[in-house]
């Protein structure tokens, strides 16, 4: 810390700060969480100093044998967390794993279907404003507005009349189990290949708390820093017939040298995830997120499908005189950190919506549990009712702040 005040004055104020800002908020972003502190030693070692194009034991450079262990070791452990046939750990991203994929399955113009946006999928599973949706012609399915859950009925009439070449199933805000078995059913009826995209559901699908996709789907993306509580970077598992195709998509096709030091942290975090612990860890994520989804909609807070079967929820506000940027403005200036997002149908834009996603990964690391999750609720009913009382805010901000005390961060 010395050597960082020294070095770089102003960056170590934006440590501290963040440091402060996390430890004295309620973090509730879903696809965030709280990386251990070995991940974060690897993170910033001697790796980091190191180029090593290639894959281990084919590199473009010399002096890649201590590197090619920690990419071995990544690998191994990887394969066993998900029973897999064939893992790459070299994407950056979640993102750059989803372009390597679509390059080794794909040609520009190809027909491809994915989750729309606005019902929980991702930018990468194509939006106009992603790569993925300039490359590609994107078709969307979504949820049933009465259910709020996906419509496979729908999906699978979309796939029989488009005949995709792909199938991407995976989001970023849909709080409900996957059934890969029904993707993968239509995928093979319609003569797609399957995609998932796991990013959000890893750790549960690791610890076999979510139906796993890899005996089912033909690649799997993911990143490492959401519920499977890693460093930030991404990785792609794949049936063998890909692997050569995955291979060079990753390296040359779309990045240069791996990033030695995050593949290292991500094999410690996957270590991590290998121990019974880390099971335990997940379990509590779902049973705060049930407790969390109960007492907000006890309050009168309806969420979308009614409830959750993951790490997630999306509270809909479009029948609240609120809307997803007020909300998520509110709670933060009662230092409770949420995303707005739009809601299935909604009839606001992006920047605005109807919605605000809520998830317990990053406050179950804290060691909180079912009754902090109920005062968690209660503060955010309070602040959302009361979004312009001052004195409310402050209140709701200093209960926040003795919560944050009780459970610190990094001990
Ligand atoms: N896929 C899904 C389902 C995601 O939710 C995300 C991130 O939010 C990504 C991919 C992209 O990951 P990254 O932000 O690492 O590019």
């Amino acid at each position: 810390k010395l050597l960082i005040a020294q070095a770089d004055p102003e960056i170590a104020r934006v440590l501290d700060q963040e440091l402060e800002r996390q430890a004295g908020h309620l973090e509730l972003i879903a696809s965030e969480n709280i990386a251990s502190r070995a991940v974060m030693a690897v993170q910033g070692s001697v790796l980091t100093n190191k180029y090593a194009e290639g894959y281990p034991g084919k590199r473009y450079y010399g002096g890649c044998e201590h590197v090619d262990t920690a990419e071995r070791l990544a690998i191994e452990r990887l394969l066993r967390l998900f029973e897999a046939d064939y893992a790459n750990v070299q994407p950056h991203s979640g993102s750059q794993a989803n372009m390597a994929a679509y390059f080794a399955l794909l040609q520009p113009g190809d027909t491809v279907l994915g989750m729309d946006l606005a019902h929980g999928g991702h930018l990468t599973h194509g939006a106009r404003v992603s790569f993925s949706g300039q490359l590609y012609r994107f078709v969307h399915y979504g949820v049933r507005p009465e259910t709020g859950t996906i419509d496979y009925d729908a999906l699978r009439r979309l796939a029989l009349e488009q005949r995709p070449k792909l199938i991407v199933a995976g989001a970023s805000a849909y709080p409900r189990i996957l059934h890969f078995d029904r993707f993968a059913e239509i995928a093979a009826e319609a003569g797609a290949a399957l995609m998932v995209d796991m990013a959000h559901i890893a750790g549960l699908v690791a610890t076999g708390l979510h139906p796993s996709p890899v005996s089912l789907a033909d690649v799997v993306t993911s990143t490492t820093h959401k519920t499977l509580r890693g460093p930030r970077g991404g990785f792609i598992l794949a049936r063998a017939a890909y692997a050569e195709r995955l291979r060079s998509e990753v390296f040359p096709g779309i990045q240069g040298g791996p990033l030695m030091h995050v593949i290292a942290a991500k094999a410690v975090a996957f270590r991590e995830a290998l121990a019974p612990a880390f099971k335990q860890y997940q379990q509590r994520v779902l049973a705060n997120a049930q407790a969390l989804a109960e007492a907000l909609q006890q309050a009168g807070l309806p969420l979308v499908s009614g409830g959750t079967d993951n790490h997630l929820m999306l509270a809909d506000l479009s029948t609240w005189d609120l809307t997803g940027q007020e909300a998520e403005a509110a709670l933060g200036r009662a230092g409770i950190t949420v995303n707005k997002n739009a809601v299935p149908f909604d009839r606001r834009g992006a920047r605005v919506t109807s919605g605000i996603r809520i998830g317990t990964p990053y406050v179950t690391s804290r060691g909180m549990g079912i009754e902090e999750m109920r005062q968690i609720a209660g503060l955010i009913i309070e602040v959302l009712k009361n979004k312009d009382d001052t004195r409310i805010l402050e209140r709701s901000r200093l209960e926040v702040a003795e919560l944050c005390n009780a459970f610190p961060l990094y001990t």
